[in-house]
């Protein structure tokens, strides 16, 4: 059997595609660790951290900032479907700063705020800042 060398990649928001494109390798970050995907791989599905996807060909590796969902890994293809998405040079900064912000204020009132939410909103912002130095 021939194997494909490449994969088609799926990034999906209920605010739209993210990314179609066909690549290489796939490395995501599931929520029982991270993993990689060359074309061939054996089917699964995963759900996925808020975290980084990244795919490669060839030297070239671009990075996707991924607001959890969860991923379908098939032999010739990778589909994540994600709360929202964003390639790391479509990143506004200043917007993640400004949520992080808000995020690090909620979380010294202490008493009357959601906690999860707050927290939530914090790792969607410091992970966007750095991933989007990642261009
Ligand atoms: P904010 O408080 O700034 O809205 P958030 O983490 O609550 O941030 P999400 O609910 O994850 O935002 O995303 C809502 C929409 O805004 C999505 O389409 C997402 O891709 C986009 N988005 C959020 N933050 C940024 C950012 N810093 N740069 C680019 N797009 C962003």
């Amino acid at each position: 059997m021939i194997m494909a060398t490449k994969l088609k990649l799926e990034v999906v928001t209920p605010h739209g595609s993210v990314l179609s494109d066909e690549v290489e390798e796939v490395s995501a970050q599931g929520s029982e660790g991270d993993f990689g995907v060359f074309p061939g791989h054996v089917p699964f599905i995963t759900t996925l951290k808020v975290g980084m996807l990244s795919y490669r060909n060839g030297n070239d590796t671009k990075y996707i900032f991924v607001n959890s969902g969860y991923a379908e890994v098939s032999p010739d293809k990778v589909i994540v479907l994600a709360d929202s998405a964003e390639k790391s040079e479509d990143i506004d900064v200043e917007r993640a700063k400004a949520a992080m912000q808000r995020a690090e204020e909620r979380l010294k009132q202490a008493e009357k705020i959601d906690f999860a939410r707050a927290t939530a909103a914090l790792e969607r912002a410091t992970i966007r800042i750095q991933l989007a130095g990642k261009r």
